[in-house]
């Protein structure tokens, strides 16, 4: 691709220091407008991962392991995103909507003073310029977006990009960047750290979820899906609507709101398909759902469906599976 146009990806690690899958992603949302990919890599583990990133793509790593620089620091991964990019000086900066991206993008942009354009599912080049479609009104329009001013500061959605696959024989840099991030720049520590147990597949990894909604009309019927998301190896998930009414945590929600995934198979159960609802899973590969309502919006986007009430159709899917061998 020819473009006058290069790219820096805040790319993201994991807790134990390999790369997050936002990376990837967001390393193939640049190939797709800059010829020039710079990655800044963050954090204990940043060095090593960079090899990783220059596989998906990157033209450059820029890596940093300074101690301050923690996810759960971002006041200092702030000043070192702007350190970096002015040295850099890129015309786009790419980062994830992710925990850390929705508060380090527009602290960064605002750094800029430029505009920040959030929640970005598509980018192009148009003439000279980068053009970012984004959904508005609750995902019911897309929006097309250019900046005049540079550097174009997006936040790009998880899970609407695949990463390129990984070469091992790409060849690239990965450079210490020199940055001075001073400890006072820190107004928040950490006082202690909650790690949440999480059993089976991760909602957003997951190859299949098995999601419920409103419909399922009391929390005590919740276990009947857990169990058939544990006998189909899936992840759960679910509307707003079971999470506002505290019957399963945030963590579950899929959604504008929540959760962007992307599995093969997205099973829904007495979900009615809102556009926040499917602004999480419109990359599902397929859709199935059921719901006793034959006009409820989810079946227009799925491309199978039962229109039935749950509590006849699932004793027969499970029978179905175990029938199947699928234990
Ligand atoms: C700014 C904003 C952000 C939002 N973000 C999100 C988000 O991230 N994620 C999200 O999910 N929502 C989000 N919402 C809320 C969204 O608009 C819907 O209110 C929500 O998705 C509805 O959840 P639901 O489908 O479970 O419930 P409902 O809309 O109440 O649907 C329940 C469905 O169950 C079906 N049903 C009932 N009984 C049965 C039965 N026995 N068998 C089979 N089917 C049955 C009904 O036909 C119905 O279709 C957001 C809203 C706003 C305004």
């Amino acid at each position: 691709m020819a473009s006058n146009q290069t790219a820096l990806v805040i790319g993201e690690l994991t807790d134990t220091g390999s790369l997050d899958s936002i990376t990837g992603e967001l390393l193939a949302a640049a190939s797709r407008v800059a010829d020039s990919i710079e990655c800044l890599l963050l954090g204990a583990g940043a060095t090593e991962a960079g090899q990783q990133a220059i596989q998906l793509g990157a033209t450059k790593v820029h890596a940093s392991e300074d101690a301050l620089l923690t996810n759960i620091n971002v006041d200092a991964m702030v000043e070192a995103a702007h350190q970096a990019a002015s040295q850099i000086n890129p015309t786009i900066v790419l980062v994830g909507k992710t925990l850390v991206g929705r508060d380090l993008a527009p602290r960064l942009a605002f750094r800029f003073d430029v505009p920040l354009v959030q929640d970005c599912i598509d980018i192009a080049v148009d003439g000279e310029q980068v053009v970012a479609t984004r959904p508005v009104y609750g995902g019911n329009a897309l929006a097309k977006i250019a900046c005049s001013k540079t550097p174009q500061v997006l936040t790009m959605r998880p899970k609407t990009f695949d990463p390129l696959p990984a070469d091992a024989s790409k060849s690239g840099e990965v450079v210490q960047i020199s940055l001075n991030i001073d400890a006072s720049v820190q107004r928040v520590s950490q006082v202690e750290r909650i790690t949440e147990e999480q059993e089976g597949e991760k909602l957003e990894e997951a190859k299949i979820v098995v999601a419920v909604g409103r419909g399922i009309a009391d929390p005590a019927n919740l276990p009947a899906f857990e169990s058939l998301a544990k006998t189909m190896g899936a992840a759960l998930g679910a509307s707003r609507a079971v999470v506002d009414a505290g019957w399963l945590d945030h963590s579950y929600q899929v959604g504008l709101t929540g959760k962007s995934i992307a599995p093969e198979l997205y099973l829904t159960w007495a979900i009615s398909g809102a556009s926040q609802h499917m602004a999480g899973c419109t990359n599902a590969k397929n859709i199935v759902a059921i719901n006793k309502d034959p006009e409820c919006n989810i079946f227009k986007e799925s491309r199978f469906g039962v229109v039935g009430d749950w509590e006849k159709v699932l004793p027969g899917f499970a029978a179905m599976l175990s029938e199947m061998g699928v234990a």
